[in-house]
């Protein structure tokens, strides 16, 4: 692909240069078998007339002298300063020559050399960043992999686990299909449709099966490969993309990985991030100003959704997002399935049993599973497949992964309690988006659990209340955790992170304390409510209100405290009773959580305008 592996080497070929170069040199001197002699014997030998020819060089002085009884012999001395050697040289009537024959040497090692050197590095570099057949002419070309219609051989049918998403991308699929059957009622047309969901879910996959089901061309990029060192290519390559988009409409553009790219513009000190902007900034320019209804889709995956720049987020950009989850017990099961008809199964192999003990494992995980279990039977000659081998291969993953999902059960009813305490919190106070869903599937999101919520409209403005409650939700977690084990574990850690920064917002920008009054101390204003954590630099203010601020942020989190407190003791059998159910079935909908708090239940709400929140419990 790239032009690591062309077929001359910049690198190489200055290396074996530099080599030959070396031998050359080497050679030279060795050939000669000159004694090498200091300046001051050199001088003597000229005193004593002895010396009968030498050849001057810049740095050396090679030559001939008669040795005691009287045979020729060369020698080498290093030069020294010595402007009146000429004078002797002519007194002794010894021959003498300037010579030049080591100075082109020490010229190309010293002066070419370096010169290739620099020129190979930056034709490599070129190449590199253009790719193998992009030569220096078009290396603002962008790299997107065209995949023709027949090229996507993917379809639903090779995911799995999925199916919530597979619904969503239906709907996209249909769209690319028949686009005018959409368009000439008048309806718009979603343009970015996002991805979300833990690494190895299946998201790449799942564009490409959204491609492969429409018969349209795919054109995949990730995040990282826009942000390259050279300003200005990667909004050039953004801008070929989706010219070369345009001409293939209808199709799927897919950015892998979006949040390389469209991280939070934020503050860097070290100022490397004009690029990203640049390339972000044409990107939603694009996004923009493409028309939708030619049916040129935008599809990007992430699993970090809360780095993203909120203005990739809003109408008309990626305001389809599709949340691509763990599997569950039965979604392990199917994907299994699917990577299993490839190996021949010995007749006693229960993929349900090893779905069952696989709880955390996403689809990458399980394909690798699969794949591991085959390898061990073929090193063991083996015929087909057995639960042997997949018993060997669940241990090695598990070890692969980071940190074992087979959870301690112990650990596993902390979260429960954990997510349940945010969920039930949530659905109790009012005014909040309601919840969605709580997992305790596995690391979603680098986490061990979460909550999610979605929200049902813009929120353009916000009160005092509802941040208020926001904040009890946030608390909700650890006060479960309080109330029902009587202890508190690391897991809250994220949650306070954020209920600070929500308390300090309130103080420091929204003038919503009392005693701090209704001034801005942050001297700034945020990009998007929330999204973006601007670091720790802080406004200019007295020491006094300093401790006034953190004082009230204190009593804004603790008075949250007591808030979830209440709520959850009042609600305590039904916080008991939903842990177990949802230790139970992993995963549970937010109408399950509302059917049992005696709360009035939605249709689930379309996933739609404005980012969802997820309150994740990070490791
Ligand atoms: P992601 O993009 O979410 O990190 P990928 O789509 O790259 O995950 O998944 C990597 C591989 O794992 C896929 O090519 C596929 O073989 C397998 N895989 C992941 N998720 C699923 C799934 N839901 N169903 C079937 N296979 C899956
Ligand atoms: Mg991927
Ligand atoms: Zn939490």
């Amino acid at each position: 692909m790239g032009g690591l592996r062309g077929p001359i080497s910049p690198l190489w070929f200055g290396a074996v240069l530099f080599g030959l170069l070396l031998l050359a040199n080497a050679l030279s001197t060795s050939l000669s078998r000159a004694e090498s002699l200091d300046y001051s014997a050199f001088k003597s030998l000229l005193a004593q007339g002895r010396v009968a020819e030498v050849q001057i060089s810049t740095d050396v002085i090679r030559g001939r002298y008669q040795d005691a009884d009287g045979t020729q012999r060369d020698f080498t001395a290093i030069r020294v300063e010595d402007p009146k050697l000429a004078e002797q040289l002519d007194e002794h009537k010894v021959r003498y020559a300037g010579e030049i024959r080591s100075e082109w040497l020490g010229q190309l090692l010293g002066w070419i050399f370096p010169v290739l050197l620099i020129i190979g590095l930056w034709v490599f570099f070129f190449r590199r960043m253009s790719g193998a057949e992009g030569g220096i002419m078009s290396f603002a070309r962008s790299r997107a992999k065209i995949y023709s219609e027949d090229d996507v051989k993917v379809s639903f049918a090779d995911v799995a686990g999925a199916d919530e998403a597979t619904e969503e991308l239906r709907e996209i699929v249909e769209f690319l299909k028949t686009p005018t059957k959409y368009t000439t009622l008048g309806g718009r047309i979603p343009r970015g449709v996002m991805l979300v969901g833990p690494p190895g879910t299946g998201k790449t996959l799942l564009a490409r099966a959204v491609a492969g089901e429409a018969k349209v061309p795919f054109f995949s990029l990730s995040g990282s490969e826009f942000v390259e060192m050279f300003v200005g290519v990667g909004a050039a390559r953004v801008r070929d993309l989706f010219k070369q988009a345009d001409a293939k409409a209808p199709c799927i553009v897919f950015i892998d990985e979006l949040d390389a790219l469209g991280k939070a513009r934020q503050q860097s000190p070290m100022g490397g991030h004009e690029e990203r902007e640049q390339t972000l900034n044409q990107l939603l320019s694009e996004m923009d100003g493409f028309d939708a209804k030619k049916g040129v889709i935008v599809m990007a995956a992430t699993n970090r959704p809360e780095v993203l720049d909120p203005a990739l987020l809003r109408p008309g950009r990626f305001d389809r997002r599709v949340l691509v989850d763990r599997p569950d017990v039965k979604g392990r099961e199917a994907i299994l399935r699917i990577h299993a008809k490839t190996v021949k199964l010995a007749a006693g192999v229960d993929l349900g049993l090893i779905a069952a003990r696989t709880g955390g494992f996403a689809g990458a995980d399980l394909a690798n599973l699969v794949n591991e279990a085959a390898l061990l039977a073929a090193r063991r000659d083996k015929t087909a497949v057995d639960n042997a081998d997949f018993d060997e291969a669940i241990d090695r993953v598990v070890a692969g992964l980071e940190k074992k999902r087979a959870m301690n059960p112990h650990i596993r009813r902390v979260i429960a309690v954990h997510e349940m305490g945010h969920a039930i919190v949530a659905t109790d106070l009012p005014g909040l988006d309601p919840v969605h869903k709580v997992s305790i599937v596995g690391r979603g999101f680098g986490a061990l659990g979460y909550t999610m919520q979605l929200p049902t409209e813009d929120r353009y403005l916000r009160t005092k209340t509802e941040l208020q409650h926001e904040l009890a939700v946030l608390l909700g977690g650890r006060t479960a955790e309080q109330i029902v084990f009587g202890e508190m574990t690391t897991g809250a850690q994220n949650d306070l992170m954020r209920a600070t920064d929500i308390a300090r917002a309130m103080v420091t920008e929204y003038g919503m304390s009392e005693s701090v009054g209704p001034v801005n101390h942050e001297g700034r204003s945020r990009p998007s409510f929330l999204d973006v954590d601007l670091g720790p630099e802080r406004g200019v203010y007295a020491e006094e209100t300093a401790r006034l601020i953190d004082g009230e942020v204190k009593g804004l989190i603790e008075q949250a405290g007591r808030t979830a407190y209440d709520i959850l003791t009042a609600r305590r059998q039904v916080l008991d009773g939903l842990t177990d159910l949802l230790l139970d079935r992993e995963v549970l909908e937010g109408d399950e959580v509302r059917r049992r708090m005696g709360m009035p239940t939605t249709d689930a709400p379309p996933p739609s305008e404005g980012p969802a929140i997820v309150t994740a419990q990070p490791d």
